[in-house]
């Protein structure tokens, strides 16, 4: 018997695992690649103050940390405007790796290339594929198996292309053009040697996606490589908490649906994850009525951004943004950036 099973390994699960197995519960995590932090990414993380606490205090390592932005540019049909808010350059292989380090050193079980597929409930504990568990934490990302387990509602999705191409760039941005997405954005950030991580993101399948990255490399002058897809949620969240589960991460859209951020916030979730876990797992109650502290916890700090993100994606999202003039598009981004809602 398991005190959690935590479905999926990663920054989500792996940090949700390292703060309930230094209490001493018995945790398992279950990962159904054979290696670490196989999805698509940026590479980039928000170094917001999350109501006192940041990723990197989260995170509690300098390891796959790499340069510091105190800012970053959004070319907006190129009017470059500059934004106010901290990010970090991430190697987000050698992140995982760590963090995967410090829930193991903390007593974490995390098996790799096992797939969860059948979850129920038995005389009051949960059963995944036959190991049971007092606690089960969904943070299988966007396609949660645990989600579908407990009825949660499926958030809304955007897909996007990932490459790496050479180039030097001094500054992390982001592009919203028409050409590249009609109901997205591009990135462009800068890299250890010399490298450029790149790509473009829409809400919903989008099938003129390829063809708006090929403009995007072409317009900036690189010729793409290891190029990928990959999908994510983007819809407001949705409910956390359950009998004796809990969803953290993507599982439950903790993402900013305006830059399809969702790395710091997803850690900083399944750390208020793991305080209420560590609580009730003491006091021998799971009960949706207590795990329920855990969504009033971390909604006290996003709920507010992440919906004003949501809002924002909506407005770069509709046809009508072409009505408003260029300088209030911007300045509305350039005040919003303090409020965590660019995350
Ligand atoms: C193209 C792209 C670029 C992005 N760029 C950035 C960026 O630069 N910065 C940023 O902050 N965010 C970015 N994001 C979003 C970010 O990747 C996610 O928000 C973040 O990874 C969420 O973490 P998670 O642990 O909840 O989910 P995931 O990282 O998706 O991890 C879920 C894990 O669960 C495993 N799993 C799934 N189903 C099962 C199962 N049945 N059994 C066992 N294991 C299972 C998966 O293999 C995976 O390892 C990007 C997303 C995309 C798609």
């Amino acid at each position: 018997m398991f005190d959690v099973i935590v479905v999926g390994a990663g920054c989500a699960g792996l940090t949700f695992s390292k703060f309930v197995a230094e209490k001493g519960f018995r945790v398992l995590v279950l990962e159904k690649e054979k290696s670490l932090c196989v999805k698509p990414c940026g590479e980039y993380a928000t170094n917001y103050d999350f109501g006192g606490v940041r990723f990197d205090e989260i995170y509690g390592s300098r390891k796959g940390l790499n340069k510091r932005y105190n800012h970053f540019f959004l070319d907006y049909y190129g009017e470059k405007v500059k934004i106010n808010a901290e990010l970090i350059d991430i190697d987000k292989k050698i992140v995982y790796k760590e963090l995967a380090r410090q829930a193991v050193k903390n007593g974490a079980e995390i098996r790799m290339g096992e797939k969860v597929k059948q979850i129920k409930r038995c005389n009051g504990f949960i059963e995944v594929d036959g190991k049971k568990a007092r606690l089960v934490v969904g943070a299988d990302g966007y396609s949660s198996t645990v989600r579908r387990f407990v009825g949660g509602k499926k958030p809304m999705y955007f897909t996007g292309i990932r490459a790496f191409a050479k180039k030097d760039l001094d500054t992390p941005t982001f592009f919203v053009n028409d050409d590249y997405t009609i109901n997205g954005y591009a990135w462009a950030f800068p890299k250890k040697g010399g490298l450029v991580n790149l790509g473009v993101g829409g809400f919903f399948r989008n099938d003129n996606l390829k063809k708006g990255f090929e403009k995007f490399c072409e317009d900036f002058g690189v010729k793409p490589f290891s190029v990928e897809g990959g999908i994510g949620p983007c819809s407001p969240p949705i409910k956390s908490y359950y009998d004796n589960v809990l969803l953290v991460g993507d599982s439950c859209s903790q993402i900013s649906a305006l830059s399809g951020g969702g790395i710091s916030i997803a850690m900083f979730c399944a750390l208020k994850a793991a305080e209420t876990a560590n609580k009730f797992l003491k006091k021998g109650v799971l009960s949706s009525k207590r795990l329920k502290e855990y969504e009033v916890s971390w909604r006290k700090v996003l709920m507010s951004p992440l919906r004003e993100s949501f809002f924002l994606a909506n407005v770069n999202n509709s046809p009508l943004k072409k009505l408003l003039p260029k300088k209030f598009v911007t300045n509305l981004l350039k005040w919003r950036a303090s409020s965590k809602s660019l995350l």
